[in-house]
């Protein structure tokens, strides 16, 4: 371990997510107030797709507009929020994690209103460790998921909201995709911040792991971390990057092993829900049960009373990046 690395353990992951569990709120405001989750998560997003590239960040149009479209999207109307970019952008300074440059003299309060506080703030840094950490796709996952997790699907109700958040991303992506296709002008320059949205991808993933009470349906495996982490993931059953389907029904929860298989083929899904495993690959699993036992078998689903939908609803097709042998299909 180099000295500077000693010097920034402290500052690492785990560190990261364990504060994005704890953003102070506004007494004023209410505990819940989604302000300053919501100004991350874009400015995660922001970072993912390059638009913020070096750690000065300014109050920048795309910064307004997509605080204020993650606002539509993500809260839970209990406060005005939209155009008060402002106080998230101000009042984060007390978490320690970020630093505003102001032109002139620090200020105790933020003017009310965009215009006023872009007159008298330069930019906003991260701390370089966070900064960092954002650059890396694994890590910007794992604080989305932290933000999500805390912020929007604490409790039941909040899982409800969650899946109603989900929809309003589907719809409004369902709405880009058509304005994208009427206008050729826009065609040269598609507008498509939300299939690019890495929180969208994460509420997504919140949403299916739910439903499937954080099992894998390949396994049946349930590990559960304390800070609301586990190890399944929410996966598309038909690929986003091709259908940019991002409904529930088009969501299945698989563990690490599983889903990495699924991606690359090793097996699929009947309509029926059944597994097939394709005999192009070799297995060596000693201690657990292999793969190819896993051939012919259904799926684990979500049991009807606890899932948000039917399982009547579901539409598996056969789906492989790869195609296995159709031979083994009943
Ligand atoms: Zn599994």
């Amino acid at each position: 371990m180099s000295e500077n690395q000693e010097l920034n353990r402290g500052k690492n992951l785990a560190y990261y997510c364990q504060h994005f569990t704890k953003l102070k709120t506004s007494n004023r405001l209410g505990p819940n107030a989604e302000y300053k989750p919501i100004l991350l998560l874009s400015i995660i997003d922001l970072i993912t797709q390059g638009l913020i590239n070096n750690n000065q960040i300014t109050v920048s149009e795309e910064l307004r507009s997509t605080f204020n479209k993650h606002w539509d999207i993500l809260s839970s109307g209990t406060y005005e929020g939209k155009d008060k970019l402002y106080f998230p952008f101000f009042y984060l300074k007390s978490e320690g994690f970020w630093h505003i440059e102001f032109k002139n003299n620090p200020l105790k309060r933020p003017p009310r209103s965009l215009e006023k506080f872009q007159d008298v703030v330069d930019y906003a840094s991260l701390d370089p460790e966070l900064f960092e950490l954002l650059q890396d796709q694994n890590s910007r996952k794992e604080l989305i998921d932290v933000l999500i997790a805390n912020w929007f699907s604490a409790n039941q109700k909040d899982i409800k909201e969650l899946m109603v958040i989900n929809e309003r991303f589907q719809k409004d992506n369902n709405e880009e995709e058509s304005s994208i296709n009427l206008s050729n002008q826009q065609k040269k320059q598609p507008k498509s911040y939300l299939r690019k949205s890495v929180v969208r991808d994460g509420i997504f993933r919140k949403a299916v792991v739910h439903t499937y009470n954080y099992k894998c349906a390949f396994c049946g495996m349930k590990v559960t971390m304390s800070i609301k982490q586990n190890i399944v993931d929410g996966a598309h059953i038909k690929p986003f990057a091709r259908f940019y389907d991002n409904r529930i029904d088009n969501g299945i929860s698989f563990c690490k092993n599983h889903h990495w298989a699924f991606d690359k083929g090793l097996f699929t899904i009947t309509d029926d829900y059944k597994i097939i495993v394709s005999n192009n690959f070799l297995e060596e699993s000693p201690n657990s049960k292999p793969m190819k036992e896993f051939n012919s078998n259904q799926l684990w689903l979500p049991n009807e009373k606890g899932a948000s939908h039917s399982k009547q609803k579901y539409f598996f097709p056969i789906y492989s990046l790869f195609p296995v042998p159709r031979s083994g299909v009943p």
